[in-house]
């Protein structure tokens, strides 16, 4: 029941300010982010990376309102790769995107994201890694994997990431599934309407699991997007039946969510990537964690209320 009005309440502009400024919030905020610069996120990666975990990285941001922003996220990814390089991790150490971030709402929005985001895959490509393209609401994936297919011309190491609640979905996993492409299969984080989306969470389990197998049977390189146990075994069972070896495909979480369930996939020799967000801009963000589990925001309004 909460989750749709906290989901609602990420895109008020009202509550920003009011969470934002709340004593305690950067407490919780702290759990799910990983630092506001670069120069934090830094010792992260390398601490993941000496678990023997690996990463994708997140500048925060999105619904950008002005086009010198969308220069500014061009630029934090930039900044970011430059540091990369001195970890040299190579694709151990790969970046999330959110086209929203790099303009593409704005006027000409489209080119305006494709031309911000392909240096920063070209930038990756140079220190050896790549770039997944995340997937926001529903209004925005035509633009997404348009952009996607189009990176994927001359970098052909781009991912994307698909929704299990969006009835579109099953079509676009056999679609990437067939040419070969990386693809991270998530349940669905956005308040999306009963015309596009499931609604129903048994449903959209069942949804994810038909479209894991179809990645896992497919050419391209699946990455497991969910914390869910079920899900993550059927995902390893699949595995196992389409043939695919450890290194044929990944299973991915959030950066301060069931860690020692991360611990142990990568420690059973899967490979484990944990996203990992940091960045001054984090509101969007946190509130889908709050919205993905009611005691996340019990824990949050429990800290504002002890300060
Ligand atoms: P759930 O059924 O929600 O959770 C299973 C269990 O995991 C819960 O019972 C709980 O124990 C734990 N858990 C899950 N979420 C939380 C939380 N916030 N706090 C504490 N515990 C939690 N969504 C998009 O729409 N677009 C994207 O591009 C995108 N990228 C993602 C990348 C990664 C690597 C991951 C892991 C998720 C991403 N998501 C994205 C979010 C996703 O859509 C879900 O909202 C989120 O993963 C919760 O679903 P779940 O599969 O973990 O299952």
């Amino acid at each position: 029941m909460l989750g749709p009005v906290i989901l609602a309440a990420s895109r008020s502009d009202k509550m920003r300010r009011f969470v934002s400024a709340a004593p305690g919030t950067k407490q919780v905020v702290a759990r799910f982010i990983a630092g506001e610069t670069v120069d934090d996120v830094v010792p992260i990666v390398r601490d993941l990376s000496e678990r023997g975990l690996e990463v994708t990285l997140d500048v925060v941001g999105e619904d950008i309102t002005a086009v010198e922003q969308s220069y500014a996220a061009r630029d934090a990814y930039l900044e970011l790769i430059g540091r990369l390089k001195e970890l040299g991790l190579g694709e151990r150490a790969e970046m999330s995107v959110k086209l929203s971030m790099f303009g593409q709402s704005l006027e000409n929005g489209h080119e305006l994201a494709l031309s911000n985001v392909r240096p920063v895959v070209e930038a990756a490509a140079e220190i050896g890694t790549t770039v997944t393209l995340d997937a926001e609401d529903h209004t925005t994936l035509d633009s997404m994997f348009a952009i996607h297919e189009e990176l994927r011309k001359d970098f052909p190491q781009t991912g994307c990431v698909i929704q299990a609640y969006l009835f579109r979905t099953e079509e676009d996993a056999r679609r990437l599934a067939a040419n070969g492409s990386r693809v991270r299969i998530v349940k669905g984080a956005y308040k999306e309407p009963a015309s596009v989306a499931l609604q129903d969470k048994a449903e959209i389990d069942k949804a994810y699991v038909r479209i894991m197998k179809i990645l896992m049977e497919g050419e391209g390189y699946p990455m497991i997007g969910s914390h869910d146990p079920r899900l993550v075994s059927i995902g390893q069972e699949l595995a196992r039946r389409a043939g695919r070896k450890l290194d044929e495909y990944e299973f991915q979480m959030l950066y301060g969510i069931r860690t020692e369930e991360q611990n142990r996939l990568a420690a059973e020799g899967h490979r484990m990537r944990v996203y990992t967000a940091y960045g001054t801009d984090w509101y969007g963000y946190f509130m889908r964690r709050l919205a993905e589990k009611p005691a996340n925001l019990l824990f949050f309004v429990r800290s504002i209320l002890t300060k």
